[in-house]
């Protein structure tokens, strides 16, 4: 079947309360990230020329949305969003915006969400997505994730969706005092889930989670 489908009916209800379940048993416990995978569409962030099988949007895996890009795996997406232990209203930063389903789950979670692409194909396709879709608590960047986004700084909270190979320092000095950072931290193959916590200007500390796989942090923008 060739998913052209734009509409949110209670089939998905019903297979998103099964992938909220299915997450729920490998371990995620913030009500409040069960309740977004509960909540947001996943299958309306595949872009209407990736063909998909409607029920693939629901199964725990990862997928290709074009530019060589992919959506995360809907339990990475919890994994992350759990460690960032999200508070209404608190200021995430994200980099690597993508298909913006991630951006939607944080916001349905009560952040305020600003997130970066490099891709310009990506964010001109994402950022009008989450409008139409109305999640006005995000705001989109086109722009390199390695400079992070100053003028809104400082963030509670800042997430990378991509294999970082180095420490990205600006970002670290871009999160408020208290603030934490999820990443992870390696190369495409090799990366583990990196939690590090700000505790003063200068002063961190790191915790290490599994391993997971993602597609690389690169620098630079592509037009
Ligand atoms: N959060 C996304 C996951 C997308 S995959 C989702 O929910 O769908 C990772 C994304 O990071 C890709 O779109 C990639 O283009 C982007 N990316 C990689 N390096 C980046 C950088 N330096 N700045 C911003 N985005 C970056």
């Amino acid at each position: 079947m060739i998913a052209m489908q734009q509409q949110d009916t209670y089939r998905h209800k019903g297979l998103r309360k099964e992938l909220a379940n299915k997450m729920r048993d490998k371990g995620i416990t913030d009500p409040t990230v069960l309740n977004a995978i509960e909540t947001v569409p996943r299958h309306l962030f595949f872009g209407t020329d990736t063909i998909f099988h409607e029920a693939q949007a629901y199964e725990d895996i990862a997928f290709q949305i074009g530019s060589g890009q992919t959506i995360s795996q809907p339990y990475t997406v919890s994994y992350q969003s759990q460690l960032l232990e999200i508070t209404p209203r608190q200021k995430v930063l994200e980099i690597g915006t993508g298909s913006g389903y991630q951006a939607a789950v944080l916001a349905t979670m009560g952040a305020r969400v600003y997130s970066i692409e490099r891709h310009r194909a990506l964010y001109d396709k994402t950022k009008p997505l989450l409008e139409k879709m109305g999640y006005t608590n995000v705001k989109c960047f086109f722009g390199d994730g390695f400079e992070g986004q100053p003028a809104y700084a400082p963030f509670d909270k800042i997430i990378i969706t991509a294999a970082v190979p180095e420490m990205p320092h600006k970002l670290l000095q871009q999160l408020a005092v208290g603030g934490k950072i999820v990443l992870p931290f390696g190369t495409e193959t090799n990366c583990d889930m990196v939690r590090i916590t700000k505790h003063g200007e200068n002063q961190f500390s790191e915790e290490v989670f599994g391993k997971f796989a993602f597609v690389p942090m690169l620098k630079g923008k592509v037009f």
